[in-house]
């Protein structure tokens, strides 16, 4: 989608650190990290939210979580924990429209999900 800057980042328009890339998903270190280890995975479909997610987003979404697996056990976080959390509208904070899971770990994280 134009003026997406995930989909410029999945047609390397914007540059971005990719850690994993297949034919559905693309994963990349967030530019401003709010932990040690701070990748977005992102499916290469343009779903705006959450919301938008559909029956026929099933399999995408479930290999999202495959692949957040894969990642975390290659890069040597799977055995300390991590934590995956994706924004959906305004009282989330989500900024960029395009579905998107942040994984998060390389820490002890706060105990507290929300402030
Ligand atoms: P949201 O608030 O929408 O859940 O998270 C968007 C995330 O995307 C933020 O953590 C932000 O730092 C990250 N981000 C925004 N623009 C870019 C970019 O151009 N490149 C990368 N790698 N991350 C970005
Ligand atoms: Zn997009």
């Amino acid at each position: 989608m134009e003026d997406c800057i995930f989909c410029k980042i999945i047609k390397k328009e914007i540059p971005s650190t990719i850690v994993y890339e297949d034919d559905s998903v693309i994963a990349f270190n967030d530019v401003n990290p709010a932990a040690p280890i701070h990748i977005l995975v992102v499916p290469k479909k343009h779903i705006a939210t959450l919301l938008d997610v559909t029956e026929e987003d099933k399999e995408l979404i479930a290999h999202i979580y495959e692949v957040i697996n894969q990642i975390a056990r290659e890069r040597g976080f799977a055995e300390n924990g991590f934590r995956v959390i994706t924004n959906c509208g305004r009282d989330s904070g989500q900024e960029v429209m395009h579905i998107h899971f942040h994984v998060l770990g390389g820490k002890k994280l706060g105990d507290k999900i929300v402030e």
